[in-house]
């Protein structure tokens, strides 16, 4: 089967599989406090599902896998899922996407099951402002989990961070002070139109420029990291003391759509072949209604095939998904 290469060249190998809309916090820039409509149960992949959906695509080469919600953490016998995903034959990359509050009590079950890279969402490391943007009083809980990863050896441990203008300054350096502290990546990601309330506003978007002048002025000089993948979403620095680095998803201010290599499976078994999609393929239906793995296989270059260039978010054209963030997965 041939690769999955785009309309503009780009080679996709790069697979993002949220398993579950719900979440346990309420991040005030992803979901509404009163949240519902979640997905029923039975319209939830199973394992079973993904993993067949993943042998079939590590078969048109997709090779990475991330595993993201809502709050993958929420669904049940996770490691299961990661096992059979760490043993089919291709994927050589298998990272998760978690907000750390369930982490400290599932980080051995995971390691054990095969996952070594995890990426934890932190926006600040100060209690009260966690229970603004979060609407939940869990600090504690994700630095606890944080420390049990490091503990475990789990490698690389990122921390990604959303930064909303006029709310995360004062986080910005402490932050990054902390990964410095343990070896962890901060990543600090620019605010995206992706929220199902209609908050997003460019005034509200800290932009990576913002925010590394802030870095060097409170810690000290920050050097791009040479030689980078310029398929990876982020762009990285490395304090030029040699202790820690920090990194940026800059997809207001710098979008990196020109290389992107990945395809995001839903919890509700659809295909999209970019976060601000505006159409996307039902995968679920294949998946039970006695469809060959040359039916899902197709639909999957489909999916590709049809992909933009990508988002629209500088342009007078943007329109917002029809899903929000949780509904998708990061
Ligand atoms: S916005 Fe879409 S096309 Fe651009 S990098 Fe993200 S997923 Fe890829």
């Amino acid at each position: 089967m041939p690769p999955l290469v785009d309309s503009f060249g780009r080679l996709h190998h790069n697979l993002r599989i949220s398993v579950t809309d719900r979440c346990n916090i309420r991040c005030f820039y992803c979901m509404p406090e009163d949240a519902k409509n979640f997905q029923p149960r039975s319209e939830i992949l199973t394992f079973e599902e993904i993993e067949r959906f993943v042998q079939v695509a590590a078969r048109l080469g997709v090779d990475k896998l991330r595993i993201t919600g809502g709050e993958p953490l929420l669904r049940k016998d996770l490691p299961v899922l990661i096992r059979k995903l760490a043993a089919i034959p291709g994927i050589r990359d298998l990272a998760m996407t978690t907000n750390g509050v369930l982490l400290a009590e599932s980080a051995p079950a995971l390691y054990e099951a095969g996952l070594r890279r995890i990426n934890i969402h932190l926006d600040t490391l100060d209690r009260e402002r966690y229970r603004q943007i979060t609407r939940r009083d869990d600090l504690d809980r994700v630095l606890e989990g944080i420390e049990r990863c490091l503990a475990l050896g789990f490698h690389p441990v990122k921390i990604n961070a959303v930064a909303v203008k006029n709310l995360v300054e004062p986080d910005l350096a402490p932050l990054a002070r902390f990964g410095r502290q343990r070896g962890v990546e901060i990543r600090y990601i620019e605010f995206m139109p992706l929220d199902s309330q209609g908050l997003w506003d460019r005034d509200k978007v800290l932009l990576m420029d913002d925010i590394l002048e802030v870095l060097r002025r409170e810690i000290g000089p920050l050097d791009p990291i040479p030689d980078q993948d310029p398929r990876a979403p982020a762009t990285e620095f490395r304090f030029r003391d040699g202790v820690g680095r920090v990194g940026f998803i800059a997809s207001v201010s710098k979008p990196f759509c020109l290389n992107c290599n990945r395809i995001r499976l839903t919890a509700d078994g659809h295909l999209r072949y970019c976060l601000f999609a505006l159409e996307e393929r039902n995968v679920k239906t294949l998946l039970r209604d006695g469809s060959s793995d040359e039916d899902i296989a197709r639909l999957i270059q489909e999916t590709v095939q049809a992909k933009w260039l990508g988002h629209e978010i500088n342009t007078s054209r943007f329109v917002p998904p029809p899903r929000p963030m949780y509904a998708i997965g990061g």
